[in-house]
């Protein structure tokens, strides 16, 4: 609880609860939605942005660049040409049986984007989190002078970069899947790599980072700490990286390149984004950098015709409360008496990060909070229609498009925007953002807790 005297970035707790009802749901735990009244049109928005077009591409070109290596030392990855990307699918045995438990038809149609199956980490982490290996692991090797423009990255794999590199540490801070990004790329290119580990990590996400050489160090506390001791080791030592989860521009642009190639996996499913055809996407959120880079890349690249929404946890709405608050990360949740204890571990973060919460601002539509249950009772459903595991945190996407029919505050969207004659064109992605390394007898786990969550509801 918090005292009704005390205050938070000046204001009481009522104080608060008046300046926005959705603080107030915050508070009691409650589902709740909102709408960004700071989001710009996109011309507006790009104007005073300090990242464009040029820096996503530049990374896409990195990541072009790496394919030749990546293909080497990753074979699953060697059919896509060493390029780390998903598939998106469209779920309509889902759609239709969701239709049914909400009790209202979704206009338009909904798809899954399956970050939860991209190859070596199987997370949206093996974005971002590989990119900044990467480019980390470049910026060295033309340091040392031993790389010139147009070589061939697969020299990357050979026994002299893997002895360079062994001169280097990596370290990072993580709730788990950015952990297992950063420690399978790092180690697999010689580093020697630590990572910080938050309380709410994976067991088994601990111990494949241990069989691959990469120590990691365990938190009793959350999120926060972990990413702050990691950042505080890792500044006295000029041979050593930081992935600074909360801070870095460059894991945001490893995520921003999602939006090029969604552009062309659209143009090859024949789904037109247009004034007529607006595009939803939906993506869960802990700090911030992952929905944040894929979101900012969308908008990129379909400006006014994309419609991005935020998705968290009941009990860790980070960015949801930095964002209704206008404080950014000068708000935490545990500040509002929420706990930050959720099955969704890849979005157990209680404060968002600052440079994405600034970035966002003018381009964000919305975001919502949802129930763990719900996530079970989604990832349930959805193996049973789809046949399609995620991770929990990965079905927090799943409740947006619902809440487009059902949300009084997003239909309020829709309307001011002149967009319900469109919605019957109108994709909904969900971002599946994690999943498919979860061990086999822990999916199960996940899985029953799902089906036995939905059937109390039943009775
Ligand atoms: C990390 C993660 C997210 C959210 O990414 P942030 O950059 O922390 O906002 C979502 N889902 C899963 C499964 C994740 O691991």
């Amino acid at each position: 609880m918090v005292a009704h005297n005390k205050t938070i970035a000046g204001k009481t707790l009522r104080e608060w609860r008046d300046f926005s009802p959705v603080i107030g749901d915050i508070c009691a735990l409650r589902e709740t939605a909102w709408i960004n009244p700071g989001k710009l049109p996109f011309a507006e928005a790009a104007q005073s942005c300090p990242l464009t077009m040029a820096d996503i591409e530049d990374a896409a070109a990195r990541l072009n660049r790496f394919a030749s290596y990546i293909k080497l030392a990753f074979p699953e990855t060697a059919g896509a040409g060493g390029i780390i990307e998903s598939d998106m699918v469209r779920i309509p045995v889902m759609q239709r049986s969701l239709e049914q438990d909400e009790g209202v038809p979704l206009r338009g149609q909904l798809w899954l984007k399956k970050d939860s199956h991209l190859p070596i980490s199987g997370s949206i982490k093996a974005r971002g989190g590989i990119y900044e290996v990467l480019k980390t692991t470049e910026d060295i090797a033309l340091q040392n002078g031993c790389l010139r423009p147009g070589d061939d990255y697969s020299v990357f794999a050979s026994d002299d970069f893997r002895a360079l590199f062994s001169r280097y540490s990596i370290a990072v801070g993580s709730t788990g899947n950015l952990g297992l990004s950063i420690g399978i790329m790092g180690a697999k290119l010689g580093f020697r790599v630590t990572v910080h580990m938050s309380a709410d990590a994976r067991q088994w996400k601990k111990d494949l980072l241990r069989s691959k050489g990469v120590r990691v160090i365990e938190y009793k506390s959350d999120y926060s700490t972990a990413v702050a001791e990691g950042r505080k080791q890792a500044e006295s030592d000029p041979f050593c990286h930081f992935v600074d989860d909360e801070n870095s521009q460059t894991l945001f642009l490893g995520y921003t390149v999602a939006a090029l190639r969604l552009k062309r996996q659209l143009t090859e499913q024949r789904i037109a984004v247009d004034a007529e055809h607006p595009l939803f996407v939906y993506l869960p959120c802990g700090v911030g950098g992952g929905p944040g880079g894929v979101a900012f890349g969308l908008k990129q690249v379909f400006g006014d015709h994309a419609h991005c929404f935020f998705a968290e946890p009941t009990h860790a709405p980070c960015m949801l409360l930095g964002m209704a608050s206008g404080e950014n990360n000068r708000v935490c949740v545990q500040d509002f008496g929420v706990d930050n204890r959720t099955a969704a571990d890849g979005l157990a973060v209680g404060r968002a990060s600052a440079f994405v919460g600034g970035l966002l601002r003018p381009f964000l539509s919305g975001c919502y909070s949802l129930s763990d249950e719900r996530m079970y009772k989604m990832l349930a459903r959805l193996a049973d229609t789809e046949g399609i595991y995620l991770e929990p945190s990965a079905l927090a996407g799943m409740y947006g498009p619902f809440l487009m029919e059902k949300s009084a505050a997003f239909r309020g969207y829709i309307a001011r925007f002149g967009l319900d004659a469109q919605m019957p064109h109108a994709t909904h992605l969900v971002w599946a953002t994690g999943g498919n390394m979860v061990p086999r007898a822990e999916m199960e786990k996940y899985y029953s807790r799902g089906r036995e969550l939905a059937n109390r509801a039943v009775e």
